[in-house]
C-alpha cells in the first residue's frame, strides 16, 4: 500500500513536472521571438536627493510588451533571460537604450541627468559589457557619469577577478558603480575594499519596516554609518511611507526612490514629472503622501 501511495505520488510530481516543463519552453520560445522582435521597453523609476528633495537621477527597468499579456514585469522573465543566457543580447540593448535616452533628456528641456543600469555577471563572462558600455556613450557623446551600472552582490561575486578588472576600467572612465539590493546577499564585506564601488542601495526588505523594528533600523543605520566612513553613497529601496523618509533624513541616507515619490513609468510620464519639477513632501510640509 505504501509502495502504492509512492507510486501515485511519483506519477502526480512527473505529470507536475511536465507542466512546468512545458511552461518554461513556451516562455523561452516567447522570449526569443521577444529579442528577434524587440518587444521590450525601459521604464524609469526617479530617485530623489533625500534633504533637496529633488530627483537626483533615474533607475531603467525592463519590461515586457508581451502580445496579448500587456506589460509583464521582470520578476516573470528575467530568471529565464539569464538561464537561457539571452540576457546577454537583451542587456546590450539595454545598455544602447539607456544611452541614447541619456543623450535625448541632455538634448531637451528635462537636461543631463544620470541614469543607472541593472547589469547581470553573466553579460562580464559571456557579453562584452565593457565594449558595448564604451560603444554606447561613445556612439551617443554621453558623459561616463551619467551612466551607473547597478551589480548585486551575487553577481559581483561570480567570475570575480573578471569583473573587478572590467569595473575598474570602466569606473576609470567615469562609469557610476552601485551595489543593488545591499544587505541581502551573504558575502563577506571584504569585497566593498576591492570592488570600485560609489555607491549602496539598502535593499527594500530592511526599509519595509524600518520605522518599527528596532532591528532593521539598526541595520539601515549601520550600513549609513559604514557607507559614510569609507565615502559611498547610500540609496534606500522600496521607499513608501513619510515615516520611512523622516527616518532617513534624521539619519542622513543620502537618496531615496520609492512609491512615496513615483513608481518606474514610462518615458513620457517621468519626463513630465521632471518638467514639473516634483519635490519630495518637505518634513514640515503637509504631510500629505504621494502614494501610487
Ligand atoms: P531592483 O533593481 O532592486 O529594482 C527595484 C524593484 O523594486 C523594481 O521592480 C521596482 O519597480 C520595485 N520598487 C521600487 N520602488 C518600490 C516601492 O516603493 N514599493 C514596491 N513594492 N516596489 C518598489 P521591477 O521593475 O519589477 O524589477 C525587479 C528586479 O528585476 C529588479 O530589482 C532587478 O533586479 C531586475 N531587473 C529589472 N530591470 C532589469 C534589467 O534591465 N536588467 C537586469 N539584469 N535586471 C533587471
Ligand atoms: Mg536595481
Ligand atoms: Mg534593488
Ligand atoms: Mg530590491
Amino acid at each position: 500500500r505504501a509502495k502504492q501511495a509512492g507510486r501515485n505520488t511519483f506519477r502526480f510530481f512527473t505529470a507536475q513536472m511536465n507542466v512546468e516543463v512545458v511552461a518554461r519552453l513556451e516562455l523561452e520560445t516567447a522570449l526569443r521571438r521577444a529579442v528577434e522582435h524587440r518587444e521590450f521597453v525601459l521604464h524609469y523609476q526617479p530617485k530623489v536627493q533625500v534633504d533637496s528633495g529633488r530627483v537626483c537621477g533615474l533607475e531603467a527597468l525592463v519590461r515586457w510588451e508581451r502580445p496579448g499579456h500587456g506589460l509583464v514585469l521582470p520578476g516573470e522573465f528575467i530568471q529565464a533571460l539569464e538561464d537561457t543566457g539571452l540576457i546577454v543580447r537583451v542587456g546590450r540593448w539595454i545598455v544602447a537604450t539607456a544611452c541614447k535616452q541619456i543623450r535625448a533628456w541632455m538634448d531637451s528641456p528635462v537636461g543631463p541627468r544620470q541614469v543607472s543600469i541593472n547589469v547581470s555577471s553573466r553579460q562580464f563572462g559571456e557579453g562584452d559589457l565593457e565594449g558595448d558600455v564604451i560603444r554606447a556613450l561613445e556612439l551617443n557623446g554621453v558623459p561616463p557619469d551619467l551612466l551607473e551600472l547597478e551589480l548585486t552582490e551575487t553577481s559581483l561575486l561570480a567570475n570575480t577577478e573578471l569583473t573587478i578588472a572590467c569595473l575598474r576600467r570602466l569606473k576609470k572612465l567615469g562609469v557610476r558603480v552601485s551595489i543593488d539590493d545591499f544587505g541581502t546577499g551573504y558575502s563577506s564585506l571584504a569585497y566593498l575594499r576591492r570592488f570600485p564601488i560609489d555607491k549602496l542601495k539598502i535593499d527594500k526588505g530592511f526599509i519595509d519596516d524600518v520605522t518599527s523594528n528596532p532591528d532593521d533600523a539598526s541595520i539601515v543605520l549601520a550600513i549609513v554609518r559604514m557607507a559614510r566612513s569609507l565615502k559611498l553613497e547610500t540609496v534606500a529601496e522600496g521607499v513608501e511611507t513619510t515615516a520611512q523618509l523622516a527616518f532617513l533624513r534624521r539619519h542622513g541616507c543620502d537618496q531615496m526612490q520609492g512609491y512615496l515619490f513615483s513608481k518606474p513609468l514610462a518615458v513620457p510620464e517621468v519626463e513630465a514629472l521632471m518638467l514639473e519639477g516634483r519635490t519630495l513632501p518637505s518634513p514640515r510640509g503637509d504631510g500629505k503622501e504621494r502614494v501610487r
